[in-house]
């Protein structure tokens, strides 16, 4: 295994340029691939599944930082609570109470994303414009001590229409705008976390602050 080098400095050279922050998706590859971009200075890596996300982290470098991007059930959140950087898929307020919950049992404040439906696929997890409004202005919030509201995360359809992608990522910019000047103590909305392998461009014009990229930098997943 090895990752695409090349790739990996074209990508952060275009990044760093905008003050985009490059989370790298690790998932399904093995640490070794891990440690070859900490050492040409990746610090962000991306996880989807607890387990995986427990095994890398206790054999990896203490200063990498953890993404968590995919599904969180409520029962997991406590495995993960005591070192993730960033939990990106949040899309309930019984989540956001039970990762406060878990934050508050390991004296942190944890840093979270909402995820928003942009797709037109109905598989996919998040929240509607709706139920996003109904948590960002309930009178709840202030009871989140132990959580911080960073962003929003979304992804787009799968598909070859770029129009279609570039409308997604619109209607989530133009969301992420709404709350930027959000009253809450515990919600400091800078982050945007748009853009994966097939659309991280269009991502970057849409006005994204944080990408996540697997095969890009690490080669196609088995499926
Ligand atoms: C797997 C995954 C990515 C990375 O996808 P690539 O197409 O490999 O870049 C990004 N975000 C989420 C939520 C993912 O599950």
């Amino acid at each position: 295994m090895a990752v695409n080098r090349e790739a990996f400095e074209k990508l952060t050279e275009k990044l760093s340029k905008r003050g985009i922050t490059l989370v790298a998706v690790s998932k399904t590859k093995p640490a070794s691939d891990v440690e070859q971009l900490y050492a040409l200075g990746q610090r962000d890596f991306g996880e989807n599944y607890v387990q995986e996300l427990l095994d890398k982290h206790e054999g990896l470098p203490a200063d990498i930082r953890w993404h968590f991007i995919g599904h969180l059930q409520s029962n997991k959140v406590k495995f993960i609570a005591p070192f993730v950087y960033l939990i990106h898929g949040v899309d309930s307020f019984k989540l956001l109470q039970e990762i406060n919950r878990q934050g508050s049992k390991h004296g942190r404040v944890i840093r979270c994303l909402l995820q928003v439906h942009i797709a037109t696929e109905e598989t996919k997890f998040g929240l509607s414009a709706q139920e996003l409004h109904e948590i960002m202005s309930s009178p709840d919030l202030g009871t989140l001590v132990h959580v911080e509201i960073c962003g929003l995360m979304g992804m787009a359809s799968f598909t070859n229409t770029p129009d279609q992608v570039r409308k997604e990522f619109a209607s989530l910019k133009k969301l992420y705008d709404l709350y930027t000047d959000h009253p809450s103590p515990h919600v400091h909305f800078s982050v945007l976390s748009m853009g994966m392998s097939s659309d991280v461009d269009l991502a970057i014009e849409e006005g994204t602050t944080m990408v996540r990229i697997g095969s890009l930098l690490f080669g196609q997943r088995q499926p």
